[in-house]
Protein backbone atom coordinates (compact mmCIF):
# COMPACT_ATOMS: atom_id res chain seq x y z
CA UNK A 1 0.00 0.00 0.00
CA UNK A 2 1.04 3.31 -0.68
CA UNK A 3 0.86 5.89 2.67
CA UNK A 4 1.31 9.50 1.74
CA UNK A 5 3.81 11.60 3.47
CA UNK A 6 2.28 13.15 6.19
CA UNK A 7 0.52 9.97 7.14
CA UNK A 8 4.05 7.81 7.02
CA UNK A 9 5.80 10.45 8.81
CA UNK A 10 3.11 10.70 11.56
CA UNK A 11 3.61 6.67 12.76
CA UNK A 12 7.56 6.44 11.72
CA UNK A 13 10.22 8.58 11.11
CA UNK A 14 11.01 7.06 7.35
CA UNK A 15 14.42 6.51 6.63
CA UNK A 16 15.95 9.87 5.06
CA UNK A 17 18.29 10.13 2.04
CA UNK A 18 21.31 10.57 3.64
CA UNK A 19 21.01 7.52 5.85
CA UNK A 20 19.92 5.01 3.25
CA UNK A 21 23.70 5.01 2.09
CA UNK A 22 24.67 3.54 5.96
CA UNK A 23 21.75 0.82 5.58
CA UNK A 24 23.69 0.11 2.15
CA UNK A 25 27.11 0.27 3.97
CA UNK A 26 25.68 -2.10 6.12
CA UNK A 27 23.97 -4.90 3.96
CA UNK A 28 26.98 -5.04 1.74
CA UNK A 29 29.55 -5.54 4.78
CA UNK A 30 26.74 -7.98 5.57
CA UNK A 31 26.85 -9.70 2.85
CA UNK A 32 30.46 -10.01 2.10
CA UNK A 33 31.32 -10.96 6.01
CA UNK A 34 29.27 -14.61 4.89
CA UNK A 35 30.76 -14.74 1.96
CA UNK A 36 27.92 -14.12 -0.72
CA UNK A 37 28.98 -12.43 -3.77
CA UNK A 38 27.65 -8.93 -4.93
CA UNK A 39 26.40 -8.32 -8.22
CA UNK A 40 25.21 -5.31 -9.96
CA UNK A 41 21.70 -6.81 -9.86
CA UNK A 42 21.74 -7.66 -5.93
CA UNK A 43 22.99 -4.27 -5.16
CA UNK A 44 20.33 -2.64 -7.64
CA UNK A 45 17.82 -5.00 -5.71
CA UNK A 46 19.14 -4.09 -2.28
CA UNK A 47 18.83 -0.28 -2.98
CA UNK A 48 15.35 -0.48 -4.59
CA UNK A 49 14.24 -1.66 -1.73
CA UNK A 50 16.05 0.88 0.47
CA UNK A 51 14.80 3.56 -1.18
CA UNK A 52 11.67 2.45 -0.81
CA UNK A 53 9.55 4.43 1.91
CA UNK A 54 6.53 1.72 1.73
CA UNK A 55 6.48 -1.53 1.89
CA UNK A 56 6.56 -3.03 -1.52
CA UNK A 57 5.98 -6.53 -3.08
CA UNK A 58 8.50 -8.11 -5.02
CA UNK A 59 6.21 -6.92 -8.30
CA UNK A 60 6.48 -3.36 -7.30
CA UNK A 61 10.09 -3.35 -7.19
CA UNK A 62 10.80 -5.32 -10.13
CA UNK A 63 8.56 -2.49 -11.83
CA UNK A 64 11.26 0.09 -10.31
CA UNK A 65 14.08 -1.65 -11.22
CA UNK A 66 12.75 -1.94 -14.66
CA UNK A 67 13.24 1.72 -14.83
CA UNK A 68 17.41 1.35 -14.70
CA UNK A 69 17.59 -2.23 -15.41
CA UNK A 70 15.14 -3.36 -18.27
CA UNK A 71 16.30 -6.64 -18.99
CA UNK A 72 16.24 -8.20 -14.98
CA UNK A 73 13.59 -10.46 -14.28
CA UNK A 74 10.99 -10.83 -11.80
CA UNK A 75 12.85 -14.21 -10.74
CA UNK A 76 16.23 -12.50 -10.44
CA UNK A 77 13.80 -9.70 -7.89
CA UNK A 78 12.95 -12.61 -6.02
CA UNK A 79 16.17 -14.36 -5.51
CA UNK A 80 17.61 -12.02 -4.80
CA UNK A 81 14.69 -11.11 -1.83
CA UNK A 82 15.16 -14.55 -1.15
CA UNK A 83 18.80 -14.91 -0.57
CA UNK A 84 18.62 -10.89 1.90
CA UNK A 85 15.53 -13.15 4.04
CA UNK A 86 17.93 -15.88 4.22
CA UNK A 87 20.91 -13.68 5.71
CA UNK A 88 18.42 -12.08 8.04
CA UNK A 89 18.94 -8.70 6.19
CA UNK A 90 14.78 -7.93 5.57
CA UNK A 91 11.97 -9.07 6.30
CA UNK A 92 8.44 -10.29 4.96
CA UNK A 93 5.27 -9.21 5.60
CA UNK A 94 1.84 -10.65 4.56
CA UNK A 95 -1.12 -8.62 3.72
CA UNK A 96 -4.55 -9.62 4.10
CA UNK A 97 -4.78 -10.01 0.32
CA UNK A 98 -2.24 -12.82 0.31
CA UNK A 99 0.72 -10.44 -1.39
CA UNK A 100 4.05 -10.55 -0.16
CA UNK A 101 5.80 -7.20 1.21
CA UNK A 102 9.47 -6.58 2.33
CA UNK A 103 10.63 -4.56 4.57
CA UNK A 104 14.56 -3.77 6.43
CA UNK A 105 15.27 -2.21 9.55
CA UNK A 106 16.89 1.29 9.25
CA UNK A 107 20.00 1.38 11.30
CA UNK A 108 19.63 -2.06 11.53
CA UNK A 109 16.48 -1.05 14.68
CA UNK A 110 13.61 -3.60 14.42
CA UNK A 111 10.30 -1.79 14.32
CA UNK A 112 6.78 -3.71 14.15
CA UNK A 113 3.42 -3.14 12.22
CA UNK A 114 0.06 -2.91 11.80
CA UNK A 115 -1.99 -4.68 9.22
CA UNK A 116 -5.43 -3.63 8.34
CA UNK A 117 -7.58 -6.99 7.52
CA UNK A 118 -9.90 -4.62 5.36
CA UNK A 119 -7.25 -2.58 3.07
CA UNK A 120 -4.49 -4.14 3.68
CA UNK A 121 -2.44 -1.32 4.64
CA UNK A 122 0.86 -2.05 6.63
CA UNK A 123 1.86 0.81 9.11
CA UNK A 124 5.47 0.99 10.86
CA UNK A 125 5.17 1.86 14.95
CA UNK A 126 7.95 1.39 17.12
CA UNK A 127 8.72 -0.50 20.61
CA UNK A 128 11.47 -1.20 22.30
CA UNK A 129 13.00 -4.20 21.27
CA UNK A 130 10.91 -7.74 22.58
CA UNK A 131 14.26 -8.94 23.71
CA UNK A 132 12.63 -10.20 26.91
CA UNK A 133 10.12 -12.57 24.58
CA UNK A 134 12.97 -13.85 22.68
CA UNK A 135 14.65 -14.68 26.09
CA UNK A 136 11.51 -16.32 27.11
CA UNK A 137 10.71 -18.45 23.63
CA UNK A 138 14.47 -19.59 23.80
CA UNK A 139 13.79 -21.05 27.32
CA UNK A 140 10.65 -22.87 26.43
CA UNK A 141 10.99 -24.00 22.97
CA UNK A 142 15.08 -24.56 23.17
CA UNK A 143 15.19 -22.97 19.83
CA UNK A 144 17.80 -20.79 19.16
CA UNK A 145 16.68 -17.30 17.82
CA UNK A 146 18.02 -15.48 14.66
CA UNK A 147 14.83 -13.02 14.63
CA UNK A 148 11.49 -12.44 15.71
CA UNK A 149 8.96 -10.02 13.75
CA UNK A 150 5.56 -8.75 15.38
CA UNK A 151 2.30 -7.78 14.08
CA UNK A 152 -0.75 -6.50 15.20
CA UNK A 153 -3.97 -7.50 13.04
CA UNK A 154 -7.10 -4.68 12.43
CA UNK A 155 -9.02 -2.21 10.59
CA UNK A 156 -7.11 0.99 10.10
CA UNK A 157 -8.76 4.48 11.24
CA UNK A 158 -9.66 5.00 7.89
CA UNK A 159 -11.52 1.44 7.17
CA UNK A 160 -13.09 2.14 10.36
CA UNK A 161 -14.55 5.58 9.39
CA UNK A 162 -15.50 3.67 5.99
CA UNK A 163 -17.62 0.90 7.73
CA UNK A 164 -19.45 3.32 10.32
CA UNK A 165 -20.58 5.37 7.39
CA UNK A 166 -21.28 2.01 5.69
CA UNK A 167 -23.32 0.51 8.46
CA UNK A 168 -24.33 3.41 11.15
CA UNK A 169 -25.97 1.39 13.17
CA UNK A 170 -22.92 -1.21 14.06
CA UNK A 171 -20.73 2.08 15.00
CA UNK A 172 -17.88 1.22 16.68
CA UNK A 173 -18.28 2.32 20.45
CA UNK A 174 -14.74 3.64 22.07
ZN1 LIG B 1 -7.73 -0.39 6.15
MN1 LIG C 1 8.02 -1.34 8.22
Amino acid sequence: MILNNSEKQAHYNAPQHEHIHDDYEFFLDALRDKGVRITEQRKAVIQALLSSKTHPTAIQLHEMLLETYPTMSLATVYNNLNTLIDYDLIIELQSNDGSTHYDYYHNNEPHYHAICSSCGKIVDFKYPVLSDVELVAQRVTGFQKTSHQMEIHGICPECQEHMADLHPHQLMKH
